[in-house]
């Protein structure tokens, strides 16, 4: 974390530290007051806890013109941004996709589809349906290493994370706690239960909370139908294509759907909401990222409309491309925001257990 800002949250934290009226508004809060000094591991922690509702600012009587200057929910995205930067493997890459994230991921989209195109000519076909246009067994060669990857350098960067902020021995309880919070989403509420502060100046709504639902269930739908897929392949013998009443598609279609309406949403508020109040140099990444899960949703829909065109197999390239795009992005993107999010609300059930 870069040292200024790393005072600056200090300095914000201790005037809240003291001031104490916004205790109800989400568990950056109650936790911050657990703490008499602010070690960068503390401002790790509690940087990652926030959701960056903006209810603490608009209740704010220090807030500028004020000579405190208080900026919670900027200061505490620089210092999560930072740290995601600090921890991300290997190093720098996230640093570059914050700041170029949308060319990067429409370069590397374009740029998998044209290798998806080469290998299509190439014809290492061998089935129905997609697999007619490219073989099942490339598809898993390509895929299986796309997917192990983001996962074995998200395992890094959260062992990483774990140690700045002093985690300790995860129990049952303290995941249970984590996950029913994460399920609910529920510090986006704002405290207050009007939501977050995306649009105009002092006007709440629920509309981000229930867009990161749309597409969190929505995510995870389509990762059932990914697996419901993969079973029904390995498993019980019945390679694709799959009909509409099949689990693939029963999960899938509703899992895009969502993430469509839901991707659709955060760009709209982010387009609307206050740059000075995240933060700003990450805008491109962000969009980047969500636009490209967006595209992902979009794209995978028409392949299941535009089925049986002469559009397929170009779709079928572009929609490859970006999903490969996606997963090795993943531990750069705002994707990893998840996972960190998650470890956040471990170390916050411990610390609630401890005091
Ligand atoms: S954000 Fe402002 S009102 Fe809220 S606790 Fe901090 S200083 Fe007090
Ligand atoms: S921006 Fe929202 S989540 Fe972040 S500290 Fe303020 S009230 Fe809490």
């Amino acid at each position: 974390m870069q040292m200024d800002n790393l005072e600056e949250a200090r300095r914000q934290a201790e005037i809240c530290n003291a001031c104490r009226y916004c205790e109800g508004y989400c568990a950056v809060f109650p936790a911050l007051q657990l703490h008499r000094s602010f070690s960068e591991g503390t401002i790790t922690q509690l940087a990652n806890l926030c959701h960056n509702c903006r209810g603490c600012y608009y209740a704010c009587q220090y807030t500028d013109p004020h000579e405190f200057n208080i900026n919670i929910p900027q200061v505490m995205a620089e210092a999560r941004q930072k740290s995601w930067e600090t921890f991300a493997w290997p190093g720098g890459i996230a640093r570059i996709f914050q700041k170029r994230g949308s060319l990067i991921a429409l370069a590397a989209v374009i740029g998998f589809a044209i290798i998806f195109y080469v290998i299509r000519a190439l014809k290492p076909s061998g089935g129905e349906g997609f697999y007619a246009i490219i073989s099942h067994a490339t598809m898993t060669s390509i895929f299986l290493p796309a997917f192990l990857y983001p996962l074995f350098s998200l395992g890094i960067s959260l062992r990483r994370y774990w140690r700045k902020v002093g985690g300790e021995r995860i129990t049952w309880d303290h995941f249970k706690s984590a996950l029913i919070s994460a399920g609910k989403l529920k510090n986006l509420s704002g405290g207050h239960g009007d939501g977050c502060n995306f649009e105009e100046e002092d006007r709440f709504s629920n509309q981000r909370r229930y867009a990161h639902q749309a597409v969190l269930y929505g995510f995870l739908l389509c990762f059932a139908a990914t697996c419901s897929g993969a079973v029904m392949y390995y498993f019980l013998n019945m390679p694709g294509p799959y009909s509409i009443f099949s689990a693939p598609k029963l999960l899938g279609i509703p899992g895009g759907l969502l993430i469509l309406v839901g991707c659709s949403k955060l760009i709209q508020l982010k387009l609307k909401a206050d740059p000075e109040l995240g933060s700003a140099r990450v805008w491109s990444g962000e969009m980047g990222f969500v636009g490209l899960l967006l595209f992902i949703a979009l794209s995978g829909l028409l392949l299941f409309a535009l089925g049986g065109t002469g559009a397929l197999p170009l779709l079928l390239d572009l929609h490859l491309g970006a999903v490969l795009a996606f997963f090795l992005l993943t531990p750069y993107t705002k994707m990893a925001h998840g996972f960190y999010r998650m470890a956040a609300l471990i170390r916050n059930a411990q610390m609630k257990a401890e005091s």
